[in-house]
């Protein structure tokens, strides 16, 4: 237990430069109370990921950070400061590889026990690699993923919909908000009372429901009235939808966001909650075993409302994989997101583009959206965006925005913020990052590169080239992980940050960085086979070698 930890704002440093700088205040906003899920256990999202393995990890990383030079990069193992070598200037100053294991043993039970042993951690996506900015990152992706739900099946508005989901921790809090921006209604479940009371005070959730009757009630009334409303109510998953199904309630989308990923992290039918922690610590085998049972009804059900003409998603959770490890046969019956939603978008090299304030003020954000909106002013959906987020979203820690930008995009965005930290229209350097969860830097079957046109779901080899060529390309912190979002043995995703702090070099870095890391998710798509990446490449000037000469 330490006392709460919160970044540095303002344009005084505290390390000897501003890319070090950055990626300390970026360090310890992942841990800020208002971003992290368990900031006391260091945890961030998503289950257990962690922004440093533990306390005396942390405290090394932050003094290691305040004295590193511009010619050194500090090495970091899961979550550990390992290293220390002499680089240069166009070096990351952090190098991070978090939660790797080597294929045969990349198993929750053999992680868990190298974890317990102080080995590694679990990084998930942005939480090892710090540059989580709270809920608003997935709350982009999931108004995405919603609109195209709406464009796909309902006239491009949710408006007298019902969406059913479950699930309201740090990413899946972001799902009743998305929903309601699209004009729907959300009736959101979840074991933990604290989740949904945290989600109605962040206005994410507009109310919580005192019995799943008087849920249904009012969701009803909503969608009858087509008035926009999000309503959780406390309940297991695995019994709520089933029961909702044979009430025979008419719900038009399905999905979930429980913590499925770590069948430790869901809470089976019949354990209390204030139990959990310590079952699923002294009984692993047994707790996994009775939540996969659990997830296994509980995908029944969705199945079930998809029997009954809903549209049913994965996201992006791995729930179908472990409800069919529980004995559930249909599970794979509905689609994951991406290829449902999102992959015409990772064609054009699109993805969720991030960057925070380090200055702490909000009106640097509001600065940058008006240049977002300025820079592209034909791009309707994307204004609509950055005007709802910019009532909507109550910021967490840092001031902080994302959009969806794709190839020739995101190095435009870059360069005008550093531009505009040089001219002193923003009160201090920015930094610019992004979610691992993106067109180029994912290999993940079970989601980002589910059902590849080629059949190349789990060829790993284009998240380690992204790492690289990131590095080569001059971005300060760069990271390589395994098994975020969809689990241990899923996933293998790199990400990277670019600090804007007004220098010339800078912004000659982020111009290289910001056009290479969305160009690997085009020639990924290009070596896949998709004619819509070819085109962006050919208008983008991105080279393919094998589609020349
Ligand atoms: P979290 O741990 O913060 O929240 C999970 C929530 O599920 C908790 O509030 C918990 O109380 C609830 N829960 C657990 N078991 C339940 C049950 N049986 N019934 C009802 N509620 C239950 O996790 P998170 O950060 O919100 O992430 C949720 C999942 O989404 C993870 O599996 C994560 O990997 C995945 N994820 C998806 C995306 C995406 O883009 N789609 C992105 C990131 C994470």
């Amino acid at each position: 237990m330490t006392k709460p930890i919160r970044a540095a704002r303002g344009s005084q440093l505290t390390t000897r430069g501003w890319q070090q700088e950055a990626a300390l205040r970026m360090l310890m906003n992942n841990l800020d109370p208002e971003v992290a899920e368990r900031p006391d256990d260091l945890v961030v999202y998503g289950g257990t990921g962690k922004a440093a393995r533990d306390w005396p990890s942390y405290h090394a990383l932050v003094r290691t950070l305040t004295d590193l030079r511009e010619d050194e990069t500090m090495l970091v193992q899961s979550g550990r400061p390992v290293g220390v070598m002499r680089t240069h200037e166009w070096a990351p100053r952090v190098l991070l590889a978090n939660s790797n294991l080597v294929g045969d043993w990349a198993t929750w039970p053999e992680f868990r026990r190298l974890e317990q042993l102080g080995l590694t951690m679990y990084g998930q996506m942005t939480a090892g690699s710090w540059i989580y900015i709270g809920t608003q990152g997935i709350l982009q992706g999931t108004y995405e993923t919603f609109s195209a739900v709406a464009a796909k099946r309902f006239g491009s508005t949710l408006a007298g919909t019902l969406t059913l989901t479950a699930g309201c921790g740090g990413m899946g809090g972001a799902q009743p908000l998305a929903v309601t921006m699209n004009g729907g209604v959300c009736l959101i479940v979840d074991v933990d009372r604290t989740r949904l009371d945290r989600r109605v005070h962040d206005r994410y959730l507009d109310e919580v429901a005192d019995s799943l009757d008087d849920a249904v009630a009012r969701v009803l009334a909503a969608k009858r009235d087509r008035r926009a409303l999000s309503v959780g109510v406390v309940g297991n998953a695995a019994d709520v939808f089933p029961e909702l199904l044979s009430r025979g309630v008419e719900i038009d989308i399905v999905t979930d966001q429980t913590s499925a990923h770590d069948p430790l992290a869901y809470l089976p039918v019949g354990v209390d909650l204030a139990d959990a922690r310590d079952y699923a610590a002294a009984k692993p085998a047994e707790f996994t075993d009775r939540a996969r049972a659990s997830m296994a009804k509980h995908v029944e059900a969705m199945v079930g409302f998809l029997d009954a003409g809903a549209e049913v998603f994965d996201y992006g959770n791995s729930i179908r994989g472990e409800a069919q490890l529980g004995g559930y046969q249909r599970a794979f019956d509905f689609p994951g997101f991406v290829p449902a939603y999102i992959r015409p978008l990772f064609c054009e090299g699109k993805g969720p583009f991030r960057w925070a304030a380090l200055s702490g003020d909000p009106a640097d954000i509001a600065a940058t959206d008006r240049a977002i909106l300025e820079l592209f002013p034909e791009n309707e959906s994307l204004a609509r965006w950055i005007k709802l987020a910019g009532e909507r979203v109550a910021f967490q820690g840092l001031p902080a925005r994302i959009c969806w930008l794709g190839q020739g995009e995101r190095d435009k965005a870059g360069v005008r913020f550093n531009d505009m930290v040089a001219s002193g229209e923003l009160s201090a350097p920015v930094v610019i990052g992004r979610d691992h969860l993106d067109t180029g830097s994912v290999a993940s079957p079970y989601r980002e590169t589910e059902g590849m046109a080629d059949g190349s779901d789990a060829i790993a080899d284009w998240p380690l080239l992204n790492a690289l060529v990131n590095t080569a390309s001059g971005a300060s912190w760069v990271s390589i992980h395994h098994g975020g979002g969809v689990g241990i043995g899923r996933s293998i995703h790199a990400g990277q940050v670019c600090v804007a702090d007004g220098t010339a070099l800078a912004g000659q870095k982020i111009e290289r960085v910001l056009t290479n890391d969305p160009a690997m998710g085009v020639i990924r798509h290009v070596d896949a086979g998709y004619e819509s990446a070819r085109e962006v490449a050919d208008r983008t000037g991105v080279r393919v070698p094998m589609t020349e000469g």
